[in-house]
């Protein structure tokens, strides 16, 4: 028996992180296994968690890479968007979804955001194409699906490709018949990295119906080559192979593949979690003391919404902080958040080559100021989010006007 001292210093409770992945004995059987294997790079668990995939969502094509921003930009060369095209994306989004646009030399073309949803306005979209529109990147923040249904008609109609970036939005369903985003436009890129609803450490997959589209991401994914190193490396496979293009170094690891099976398997049941918690954090909130100091995110009790992020908005007309003021304060009562996102057209990059100003698209800028995305992650318990909302109250309480 070891002697305890009389008192024990009271434990502070632990910090909250505003997300951490959610990781079972299965995945960790999972990744040893592959350890066990001899073979670690892209191989026989990333052809598998492909072929998962690409069930998982109902089309033929899944093409695993290392980032959903390699996905995008996957697809932006494949449909063949290049220098003189134009690509529409929300300005409210992060930094993937419109560098790829760059990388490929085509011009990004910022629009502005719904007030209520915080995705692009379609009326924003439509206004925005010109002859040179080649793509609009959707994306579907916080995992709130946009319906494309009138844009597929209204772009579709002018040769306008829709990429979506499905980055916060697995599994998100979209209309009565519940089709997932990332599967309504031509190609779809959902991300695995650490924060993302199914993660992979790193990574991404590209879904498409489009089967040439899908070839050739799968080719210029690695270096261009016109074999996979699984089928050049194993004895099954040649030595020979051709390169048809400057490609690049996208394709994903076994061993990463090995988790986003273990993770896939759990998908259904990790977005339950989500769910739950989001409607938790909905009761919580209208019966606190802050219920209308704070602005609940749009889509609660929609079991479309993949709630990758849980974004409140402040009523800074009635608080004497500002949106800044409270994080600090919320991260001295041990609770992490972020903001989601800092629009691009407030970022030097975008102020210099786009010519934008802070104060363009007035919705994005107005909203900037008073997002706050709390903790949100499968494993977090009740308790996490009663601490959560304990805190909003005692920072929030004592600034109302
Ligand atoms: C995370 C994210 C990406 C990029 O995902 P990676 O897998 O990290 O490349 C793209 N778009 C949005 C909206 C994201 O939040």
């Amino acid at each position: 028996m070891t002697t305890r001292p009389i008192r024990e210093p009271r434990a502070q409770e632990a910090f909250l992180p505003f997300a951490r992945p959610s990781i079972t004995e299965r995945e960790k059987e999972a990744v040893l296994a592959v350890l066990d294997s001899g073979w670690l790079t892209t191989g026989p668990r990333v052809k598998e968690f492909e072929e998962a995939f690409a069930a998982f969502v109902g089309l033929p094509n899944a093409v695993a890479v290392n980032s959903a921003t390699a996905a995008l930009h996957l697809a932006l060369d494949a449909i063949g968007v290049g220098p003189g095209d134009e690509v529409i994306v929300p300005t409210w989004t992060f930094a993937a979804s419109a560098e790829v646009i760059a990388h490929v030399g085509a011009t990004p073309v910022l629009v502005d955001v719904d007030a209520e949803t915080l995705n692009a306005s379609d009326d924003a979209v439509i206004a925005a194409r010109t002859s040179k529109t080649r793509a609009y990147i959707a994306v579907h923040f916080a995992g709130l699906p946009i319906d494309l249904d009138r844009l597929t008609g209204e772009l579709g109609g002018n040769g306008v490709s829709i990429i979506e970036d499905a980055a916060h939005a697995f599994p998100s369903r979209i209309g009565p018949a519940g089709r997932l985003a990332g599967t309504i436009g031509r190609a779809g890129a959902y991300s695995f990295y650490a924060t993302k609803t199914i993660t992979t450490g790193e990574g991404g997959m590209l879904v498409t119906a489009d089967s040439a589209l899908a070839d050739r991401a799968r080719v210029m994914s690695l270096h261009g080559i016109s074999r996979d190193a699984w089928n050049r490396y194993t004895q099954a496979g040649s030595w020979y192979y051709e390169i048809e293009d400057a490609g690049f170094k996208y394709n994903l690891t076994d061993l990463a593949a090995a988790l986003g099976l273990a993770q896939l398997a759990r998908a259904d049941e990790l977005h339950e979690k989500r769910l739950r918690l989001s409607r938790l954090y909905a009761e919580h909130l209208r019966a606190s003391s802050v219920a209308d100091i704070v602005e609940l995110p749009p889509g609660i009790d929609d079991g479309a919404h993949a709630w990758h992020l849980f974004v409140i908005r402040l009523k800074l007309e009635r608080l004497r902080s500002d949106r800044g003021a409270v994080i600090e304060a919320l991260r001295e009562h041990g609770i992490g958040t972020s903001v989601h996102f800092i629009p691009l057209h407030m970022h030097p990059y975008y102020l210099d080559t786009l010519r934008t100003e802070p104060g363009r698209f007035p919705v994005a800028s107005r909203e900037y100021e008073r997002v706050i995305s709390l903790p949100i992650w499968p494993d977090m318990t009740d308790r996490d989010l009663q601490r959560v909302v304990s805190a909003l109250e005692s920072v929030l309480g004592p600034a109302i006007r």
